[in-house]
Formats: structure tokens, C-alpha cells, sequence
């Protein structure tokens, strides 16, 4: 599958899922723009190593996906944005009544106000050069939900229902838009949390992995950042062209419990 010519734009992407992502649609051809709030060196030698291993543009541009003015700047910095990849977002767990409103207030806007504002910056674009794709990274926890997660459960579903919303508005065009939900991906993330996890219930890590992370995947497995990656680029290829308004689940089974 080629992607070549196309150009990718993928919100949180200088690490776990957005990295996967954004390295994926390079192999594929695509140029890429990387972005998260930071604006490092090593975030500009993230897109500059990408360029170099697979021959296309890559750029880093810093936009907090918390601001809707930086969602939109980084559409138009982007100059070009084909596929856009809704990928930014962070976690908080609390019970209702002690979450705390920034964390409430945070979440939805990374995780999913932070996409309508990029959609909305880059439909123009696409309908202009006849041809988009729009792939958000929802979660399991837009389908289903878990205690102590409002926050992220809400935004989650958000999106898928934004997601719909977005197809049936360009149904009639050569754009798209999807959700992909994962279940549980082995990301630096998810990464830190076991050595903590470990010493809280006395296990060992494959015990933690398989009975406290996984005990909703039944896979007992954890998907990886490329098949994340090879999923978005399923999505963005021709044969995906009909793909549009659903989501895809890739969660080792965990919504068909
Ligand atoms: P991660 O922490 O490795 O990556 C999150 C990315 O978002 C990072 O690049 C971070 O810099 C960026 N980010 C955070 N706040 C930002 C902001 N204000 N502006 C711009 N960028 C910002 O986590 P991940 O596991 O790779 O998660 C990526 C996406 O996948 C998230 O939307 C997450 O909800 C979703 N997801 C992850 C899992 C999982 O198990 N890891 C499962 C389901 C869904």
C-alpha cells in the first residue's frame, strides 16, 4: 500500500502510539508532521531520523492540543494535511466525587475537543484537493467504560460520536473519518505503571500483565504501536475508501466480552 505523496499530520506523536503511527505512514510513503506541546531538540531529531530512514519530509511542530488556537496553527503549519491523525491525549483516575475539574477540564480538551478543532481546521484542505482521511484515536473506553476513568470514558465516546458525525457531513466526498479503539498497547505509558503494580499486589510483571492490565483483553496480550500503525494505514488506503462513521476495534477481544 502506498501512501506516497500523501502528507500525515499526527497529534502526540513524539512517543508511544502517535510515534508508532507517524513512523508507519513514513514506510508507507507518506510525509509526516510530528507534534506534541513540548519543543525540543529531540523532538525536531525524532522527524529528522524518520526523514532520513524512509526517504520522505518529516517536521516537528509544537502545538499544545489543549488550546484550540494551537489545533488549528497546526493545520496551517502542517501547510498540507491529508491524513489527519487525532492522537493526543493523557490519562487521570479518581472516583467522581474527588476527581479534580483542571484533570476533567484537560482531558476533554486533549482528548477530544483538541480533534474537532483539527478536523475543522483541515476538511477545508481536503475538500479543496478532493481526497482526506480523518482517524481518531478513541480507545476501548469509547465503546465501553471502567470505574474511576469519567473523564477519559466521556471524551473517549465523544469522539466516537464526533467521528460519526464528521462522515455522515462528508459522506458525499472522497474523505472519510474513523475511530480506532485499542485496547490495551505497550507504550512508555503503560510501560511505567507496572514496577508500581508490581509492588502493590506482590506479583511478578507477567503476572501483572495478564491478570491486573489484561484482565479485560482476553488475548492477554497487548497490541502494538504498529499495528496501531498499520490499521491508520489501512484506513487511509484505497481499499478503505467505503470505511466510513465506524470504528475498529483493536483490543485482543475485549469488547466482545
Ligand atoms: P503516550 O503518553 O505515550 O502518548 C501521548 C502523546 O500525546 C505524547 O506524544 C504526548 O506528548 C502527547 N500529548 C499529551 N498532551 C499533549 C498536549 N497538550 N498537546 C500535544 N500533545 C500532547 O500515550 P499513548 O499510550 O501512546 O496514547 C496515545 C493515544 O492512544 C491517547 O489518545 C490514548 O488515550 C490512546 N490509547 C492508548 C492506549 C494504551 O494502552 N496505551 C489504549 C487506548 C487508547
Amino acid at each position: 500500500m502506498s501512501l506516497a505523496g500523501k502528507t500525515a499530520v499526527i497529534t502526540g506523536s513524539n512517543s508511544g502510539i502517535g510515534l508508532g503511527v507517524a513512523r508507519e505512514m513514513a514506510k508507507a510513503g507518506a510525509h509526516v508532521v510530528l507534534n506534541s506541546f513540548t519543543d525540543r531538540d529531540e523532538d525536531h531529531a525524532l522527524a529528522a531520523d524518520i526523514a532520513k530512514e524512509f526517504g520522505v519530509n518529516a517536521k516537528y511542530v509544537s502545538a499544545d492540543m489543549s488550546k484550540g488556537e494551537d489545533c488549528r496553527r497546526l493545520i496551517v503549519d502542517a501547510g498540507t494535511c491529508d491524513i489527519l491523525v487525532n492522537n493526543a491525549g493523557i490519562q487521570h483516575v479518581a472516583p467522581i466525587e474527588e476527581f479534580p475539574t483542571a484533570k476533567w477540564d484537560a482531558i476533554i480538551a486533549i482528548n477530544m475537543s483538541s480533534a474537532f478543532h483539527t478536523a475543522a481546521a483541515a476538511v477545508t484542505g481536503m475538500r479543496e484537493r478532493g481526497w482526506g482521511r480523518i482517524i481518531n484515536i478513541a480507545s476501548a473506553h469509547g465503546l465501553t467504560a471502567s470505574p474511576y476513568k469519567s473523564a477519559y470514558v466521556a471524551a473517549k465516546h465523544g469522539v466516537v460520536g464526533m467521528t460519526k458525525t464528521i462522515a455522515l457531513e462528508t459522506a458525499q466526498e472522497p474523505i472519510t473519518c474513523n475511530a480506532i479503539c485499542p485496547g490495551y498497547v505497550l507504550t512508555p505509558l503503560v510501560e511505567a505503571q507496572i514496577p508500581d503494580t508490581m509492588k502493590e499486589y506482590g506479583m511478578d510483571r507477567d503476572t501483572v500483565v495478564k491478570e491486573v492490565l489484561l484482565a479485560r483483553q482476553p488475548s492477554k496480550e497487548f497490541a502494538t504501536v504498529e499495528q496501531l500503525g498499520g490499521t491508520v494505514a489501512f484506513l487511509a488506503s484505497d481499499a478503505a475508501a467505503q470505511i466510513t462513521g465506524t470504528t475498529i476495534s483493536v483490543d485482543g477481544g475485549w469488547t466482545a466480552l
